[in-house]
């Protein structure tokens, strides 16, 4: 039988790092699914219609170069808003979910509208100031050329779009246990996040 853990939340927040320990902790796999739309954002950014590049996807367009650009980023939170965007991407999305041995689906919608029976439901979070900082530092690390306000800048802009569309907004599901990862370090963020599916894998087992 499939189990599905559903991770959302706004950039920045963790949601990547915190689902591959999940992932690798119950021996499922992990989709990140925000790379769906940074290849739909990417073709957009190479002079593609998002629509027909949103059909068209192949799951080698997930491993190519640059998606983890901020260019890339704003486009995928730009394609994001389109409804056929989203709906040419949800039969992939669905069947990872199922499939046997389990899935970690990160995302903004995985827990509303991809997998709203998912077995465990998480939102992760933190305040934009927090998120901003790590990404600052992780492009740092990454050798980009950036400066920490411009990030945050960056991050409301999306956090903005990606919350006010009218298609699949990002929000929490009613029934998602909210971690906020402001105050946390990544092992406190994981173990917050495996004590929560326990609890839901123990209230599903008879
Ligand atoms: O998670 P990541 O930052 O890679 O996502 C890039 C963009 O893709 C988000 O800002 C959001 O607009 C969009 N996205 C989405 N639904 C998802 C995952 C990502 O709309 N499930």
């Amino acid at each position: 039988m499939g189990f599905t853990i559903a991770i959302d939340g706004p950039a920045a927040a963790g949601k990547g790092t915190l689902s591959k320990a999940v992932a690798q902790h119950y021996g499922f796999g992990h989709l990140d699914t925000g790379l769906l739309y940074r290849a739909v954002g990417a073709r957009m950014l190479d002079g593609m219609d998002p629509i027909a590049a949103a059909k068209a996807l192949l799951a080698e367009d997930l491993a190519r170069e640059g998606l983890r650009s901020p260019d890339v980023a704003q486009a995928a939170s730009k394609v994001a808003i389109i409804p056929e965007v989203r709906a040419a991407l949800v039969d992939f999305q669905r069947a990872y979910a199922r499939r046997a041995g389990g899935a970690v689906l990160d995302g903004r919608d995985i827990g509303t509208v991809i997998c709203p029976d998912a077995e465990a439901k998480l939102f992760v979070t933190a305040i934009p100031e927090v998120r901003a900082r790590r990404r600052y530092d992780e492009m740092c690390a990454a050798g980009v050329q950036t400066d920490y306000e411009t990030v945050l800048k960056d991050t409301i802009e999306r956090d903005h779009r990606d919350s006010t569309r009218v298609d699949a907004p990002l929000i929490a599901a009613g029934d998602a246990v909210i971690i906020d990862t402001s105050q946390l370090d990544i092992d406190a963020a994981v173990a917050a996040a495996i004590s929560a599916v326990d609890a839901a894998h123990a209230r599903i087992t008879p």
